[in-house]
């Protein structure tokens, strides 16, 4: 579990790369700068681990492109204390930029081996409060909202319903939405219990958000 300064190095560069890509958010930038994402790739790809590109994490998963984690990160808000839900642990990467912004995170993997994987990897590299479950994301936590933010990070077939129920008033899901080969980036905001605002961002590619649990 090394971190030396070149990996810092190589982290500082790609913080520096994300902000003339267009991320403006400090805390965001802070997060990717701070955290050691190769450490969540296996080690054949520590050299390459601050590209920014995605990577295979088992199981034909990808650890989302930094871009990409950057940038539904800054969509939602994150504020101290907030109560986040993420659907698709995979890394668990996504999952500790959440937590080193402060938010409380509830995170969900269908697949369990990633489950196991990332829920103990990342109680390891500290992210104690961090808390993982195995599960259909298309279920949510009912017993634990409503959330603060929602943030999906597989390609989802449709707005998934039972998450809007469980998103709080006032509260964002940011939830990259099929449409053919690619996901239209929507940021959703809760304005009552019923009246919802759609806002349309960027073209991403993701995995698929797929129904049920696998082993
Ligand atoms: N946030 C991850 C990116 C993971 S890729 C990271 O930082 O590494 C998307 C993940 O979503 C995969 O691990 C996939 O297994 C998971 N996934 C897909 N559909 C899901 C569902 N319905 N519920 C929970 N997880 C799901």
């Amino acid at each position: 579990m090394e971190d030396n300064f070149r990996h810092k190095g190589m982290r500082k560069k790609l913080a520096e790369s994300l902000q003339k890509e267009g991320i403006s958010d400090l805390n965001v930038l802070k997060a990717i700068e701070m955290i050691p994402r190769h450490l969540f790739l296996d080690k054949a790809f520590v050299e390459i681990a601050y590209e920014n590109k995605p990577f295979p994490i088992g199981k034909g998963q990808t650890i989302s492109h930094p871009f990409t984690v950057a940038y539904q990160t800054q969509l939602l808000e994150i504020k101290k204390g907030e109560k986040v839900l993420e659907i698709g642990t995979g890394s668990g990467y996504q999952a500790c930029v959440l937590d080193f912004l402060g938010a409380k995170v509830f995170s969900i993997e269908r697949h369990q081996v990633l489950f196991n994987k990332s829920r103990d990897f990342i109680k390891k590299l500290g992210f104690t409060k961090i808390r993982c479950f195995y599960g259909d994301g298309f279920e949510g936590l009912p017993g634990f909202s409503p959330f603060d933010k929602i943030i999906i990070t597989a390609a989802a077939p449709v707005v998934p319903q039972k998450l809007l129920e469980q998103l709080a008033i006032g509260g964002i899901m940011v939830v990259p939405l099929n449409e053919g080969v690619k996901q239209k980036m929507l940021r959703i905001t809760r304005i009552n219990q019923n009246e919802y605002k759609r806002e349309g961002y960027d073209d991403f590619v993701f995995v698929p958000m797929l129904q049920g649990t696998e082993v």
